[in-house]
């Protein structure tokens, strides 16, 4: 039997499960399970043994019975990292590479500013946002610090902490699952600026620990829409990492609620929407103090960012 055969055996199989992109799953299962490339398995399609179909053929029941496909290769790519991903925790999308986007453009700026307070500069906001995407590594000044809330696999707090190589990461999830992921995904890419904490939200962070940049993908769905999602993402991600409560909100309000008192003077937040949630969190985000409160579209035109800045001598 060639490569092509198995990625036919297993493509059929995929199709009648009714998978929602049967080819390229297909071969996703089948060159990971062979280490081959795309490219070469088409050009010299390649023989297999029959230890290794019986291996494909055990990952696409797996597939063709709704287990998601990072969970089975065991990774996704995110801003550049391979994140390890299984059961128990949530598998990072693309939307969440936008917010990472926005957190480096923030931090850059942040540290521009704290370096011209250093130098007994005015303090203002600076004028170096050009809107360029810029995503080779960048030191900011050492006490740039970052909390990642509801950190999950580690996605968001490991990109920043490599991509932001002086700054201090700090992680917290209440799951340990998660938290296991988190660790070995910064062992696994030698990330050591970055320190994972189980708990509630703020709940395991030290008395009085502040910082420049508050981030988080919280749950956000509406509990009562969880049972109508697709089956990969209700029956195998774990509820607690989904569900934000009857109105979907309950970790925007804790986070913008708790953020003030953790924000520096000037601090930013950084949070993901869900869809239709930008207005009510703009709000949600103003009523407790912050200003300059902006929103920015995904590629399917949706308010999937918020941005935020905690006002001058507000830290209830
Ligand atoms: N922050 C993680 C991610 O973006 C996990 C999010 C979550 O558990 N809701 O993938």
């Amino acid at each position: 039997m060639r490569i092509l055969d198995a990625v036919r055996y297993s493509l059929e199989r995929l199709e009648k499960a009714g998978v929602d992109d049967p080819l390229t799953d297909a071969e996703m299962l089948v060159f990971n399970a062979a280490r081959a490339e795309r490219l070469s398995a088409y050009i010299d399609n390649p023989e297999i043994g029959g230890g290794l179909f019986s291996k494909i053929k055990r990952l696409t029941a797996r597939r063709g019975s709704g287990e998601p496909l990072q969970y089975i290769i065991g990774h996704v790519e995110f801003c550049g990292l391979t994140i390890s991903v299984g059961k128990g925790v949530l598998i990072p999308r693309p939307e969440t590479e936008l917010l990472v986007e926005e957190a480096l453009k923030t931090a850059k700026r942040e540290a521009l500013n704290v370096k011209r307070n250093d130098s007994g500069a005015k303090d203002g906001p600076s004028s170096d946002d050009a809107g360029l995407i810029d995503f080779s590594p960048f030191t900011p000044h050492p006490s740039l610090s970052v909390l990642d809330l509801c950190t999950g696999s580690g996605c968001i707090a490991l990109a920043l902490a490599k991509k932001l190589p002086g700054a201090k990461v700090f992680g917290t999830d209440i799951s340990a699952k998660a938290l296991r992921y988190a660790r070995k995904n910064a062992a696994a890419h030698n990330i050591c600026n970055v320190t994972f904490k189980k708990g509630d939200l703020f709940g395991p962070l030290n008395k009085g620990a502040r910082f420049d940049l508050i981030v988080s993908n919280p749950p956000y769905i509406v509990t009562s829409d969880i049972d109508g999602l697709q089956r990969e993402i209700r029956q195998w991600e774990p509820k607690n990492a989904l569900d934000g409560g009857a109105d979907g909100l309950d970790f925007m309000r804790a986070i913008l609620s708790g953020a003030p008192a953790r924000l520096k003077e000037g601090g930013i937040v950084i949070l993901e929407l869900g869809y239709g949630q930008a207005d009510e969190v703009s709000e949600m985000a103003r009523q407790h103090g912050f200003g300059n409160v902006l929103v920015i579209d995904d590629f399917a035109g949706v308010g999937r960012i918020l941005k935020a800045e905690k006002a001058p001598g507000f830290s209830n």
